[in-house]
């Protein structure tokens, strides 16, 4: 009886899944046929553009970052104070990853090109981004063994299944020669619990959010990281993976984001 009752279902799930492949094949094809058809619009003003994210004049509105900075968190500076100089922030509170760079200040139009990637679907804007930060971390991929891009939340993995850091690593990798491994890092802890809690419950919060799996350590012991994500905003993500990574032995951990913020030209000290 089981045996008869379970033949037709397994019928019909065949012939559904027939029918989702059909729909996916017609689906590809019409995506094929509207990207041939219609040009690529820029990610801020949507004016059509050739195969870049950014139209010419949007482009040029991108606050790059490049030296005078801080050598160990990369915030610029606005007068170049001679090597080795360092910000207040990294004075007063330093984290716990060696050195941090960033392509771009995180303004309107880098936070366009952010949630488009992270959001909308448009992949496209992964390689340009991806060879700004090569080209941002030169000094840091020059020390590097692996690329480690930080996970998604497994809440918003279920629903988005794209991690845009780890398309920006891919980007990375493939510019640069550094590998990337991919799953070094896993979040074990949901962030979102952090609201309500003090200063110092918080930081013991996103601490533990992060670990590095035990099939994974043997990759990163000894191994000079360099930690991957789009924008670095308080650092306390990037703060929270750095410290899982160096539990997991890494013998040292850079960050090297697309956007960051950058609160004013601070004076270095
Ligand atoms: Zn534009």
């Amino acid at each position: 009886m089981d045996m008869q009752a379970a033949e037709p279902v397994s019928l019909s799930v065949r012939l559904r899944h027939w029918a989702g492949a059909g729909r996916h094949a017609l689906a590809a094809t019409a995506r094929l046929v509207l990207d041939v058809a219609l040009p690529t619009l820029c990610v801020s003003c949507r004016e059509p553009v050739c195969g870049q994210g950014l139209c010419p004049a949007c482009w040029s509105k991108l606050s790059f970052i490049a030296p005078p900075y801080c050598t160990r968190l990369g915030i610029p500076f606005v007068y170049d104070p001679g090597p080795g100089l360092l910000s207040m922030e990294a004075i007063a509170a330093p984290p716990a990853y060696s050195r941090a760079r960033a392509a771009v200040r995180f303004d309107d139009t880098s936070r366009t090109m952010v949630h488009a990637l992270k959001y909308h679907d448009r992949t496209d804007l992964a390689p340009p981004m991806g060879r700004w930060m090569a080209r941002a971390g030169d000094e840091l991929l020059r020390d590097a063994d692996i690329l480690v891009p930080v996970p998604l939340h497994w809440k918003r993995g279920w629903s988005r299944r794209y991690n845009q850091s780890a398309a920006l690593a891919k980007i990375i990798a493939a510019q640069s020669g550094v590998p990337m491994l991919a799953d070094a890092l896993r979040r074990i802890r949901s962030t979102e619990q952090q609201v309500g809690l003090s200063r110092s419950e918080r930081a013991r919060n996103v601490q533990g959010a992060f670990a590095v799996p035990t099939d994974r350590r043997g990759q990163i012991h000894g191994r000079r990281v360099i930690l991957i994500d789009d924008v670095l905003t308080s650092g306390a993500t990037v703060e929270s993976c750095a410290r899982a990574l160096l539990r997991a032995r890494a013998a040292a951990v850079d960050v090297l984001v697309f956007a960051r913020v950058v609160d004013a030209f601070k004076p270095p000290i």
